[in-house]
Formats: structure tokens, sequence, C-alpha cells
């Protein structure tokens, strides 16, 4: 292991929180403190920083979206991350103020990727935890020995367009199941509030 890139190796409680060893989760991780660093700004302790990631689901690889989590703090639960559904291995990153700036995984990059040993076990449906760990760290170990610009490419997006939803405080009742819900999700039927379930309309 390449002790110029020891920063990029995520701290025990990132595999912790993640649940398993895999490549991917520090793959994030790093794309995630690489972004940081170019936008200029700290892990985000509030509400600041958003991550629009282009992955989607049911594709290898979207453990990197835990580690980005880890890395920015732009977590799921104070919802600054989302997704696009494209099935791209790419973030952008968004802060007030700032250049949003976009990470993508090269396409040479995934080949070489591709052919660790690590791959054949995931295509024959071993789950990462199964994998030998030894297996596993290879992998980890050859990434993190390669430079930023044999994994990512970047780019600085001036025109990307973003606006985060305006938070508000107000919540009403439905008036079919008695549960609270917040103002902005609240449906009328028959002039009275409801909830999206009890509506019977589509979100
Ligand atoms: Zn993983
Ligand atoms: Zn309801």
């Amino acid at each position: 292991m390449s002790d110029t890139n020891m920063p990029y190796v995520p701290p025990a409680w990132a595999f912790e929180f993640h649940g398993h060893r895999c490549p991917f989760m520090p793959l994030g991780y790093r794309m995630g403190l690489l972004a940081l660093e170019k936008l200029g700004v700290a892990r985000e302790k509030d509400h600041a920083l958003h991550v629009i990631c282009e992955l989607g689901e049911g594709h290898p690889q979207t453990c990197m979206m835990d580690g980005i989590q880890v890395a920015t703090g732009a977590t799921f639960g104070k919802t600054l991350m989302e997704k696009t559904f494209w099935g791209k291995l790419a973030a952008t990153f968004w802060y007030p103020g700032k250049t949003p700036v976009r990470y993508v995984l090269k396409p040479d990059f995934l080949d070489r990727f591709g052919a660790f040993e690590f791959f054949q076990y995931r295509k024959q449906g071993v789950e990462p935890s199964a994998i030998p760990e030894a297996v596993t760290q290879e992998v980890i170990d050859w990434t993190l020995s390669l430079p930023d610009d044999a994994i990512y490419s970047v780019s600085e997006r001036p025109d990307f367009q973003y606006q985060p939803p305006k938070g508000s405080f107000n919540r009403s009742i439905c008036s079919v199941c008695g549960e609270s819900v917040f103002e902005r999700y609240v449906r009328m039927k028959d002039g009275k509030p409801v909830c999206i379930p009890c509506s019977g309309y589509k979100a």
C-alpha cells in the first residue's frame, strides 16, 4: 500500500457502518474527500453540501455511496444525498456559492478493476463478507496505490442547477388515519387534509 494515499484509507468505523469490507465503499470515501478538497469546504456538519449521485440500483458499486456519506457528512438521513437512477458511477457535489464539481470513475480504471479475483467471487454470487479477506484487501490496496487521476475524472459544472427544498416545520393531522404529516406532503380530499397513502393519489 502506498503511503502517499494513506489519507484515503477509510476509518475502521466506516467499514463497521457499511457492514462488510469491499473496494467500492473506499472508492466513494476517496471521491468524497477529493470533492471536499476541490470545493474547499469542510466535512458537512449541517445542511449545506448536497451530493447528487448518478447511481441506480441492481448494479455493482452502489456501496460507493456509503463511502461518500462517511467522507462528506452529506448523509441520506440529512437529505443531503439523492440519486438520479442513471446507473453511472458518478456524483456531483453542490455547495452554496461554489462551482459544483462532478467526479466519475474512468472506464479504463473500471476495466482493470474488474479483472481482480474479487469480481470472480461477486459474479458467482458470493457476498463480500464471504470473500476471503486477502482477495478483498488485494483490490483495495491496488486502488490505494493509484494516483487520483488514474481513477477519477473531475469536471467543474458551473451550469449545474440545483435548489435544495425549503424546510418547513408545519405539520397537519391526516383526517383519515389521524397520523401527523408534514405540510409539503398534505393532500386535500373532499376538502379535508389527508396523507398521501390515505389520499389514493400518487406521490
Ligand atoms: Zn460494500
Ligand atoms: Zn392518512
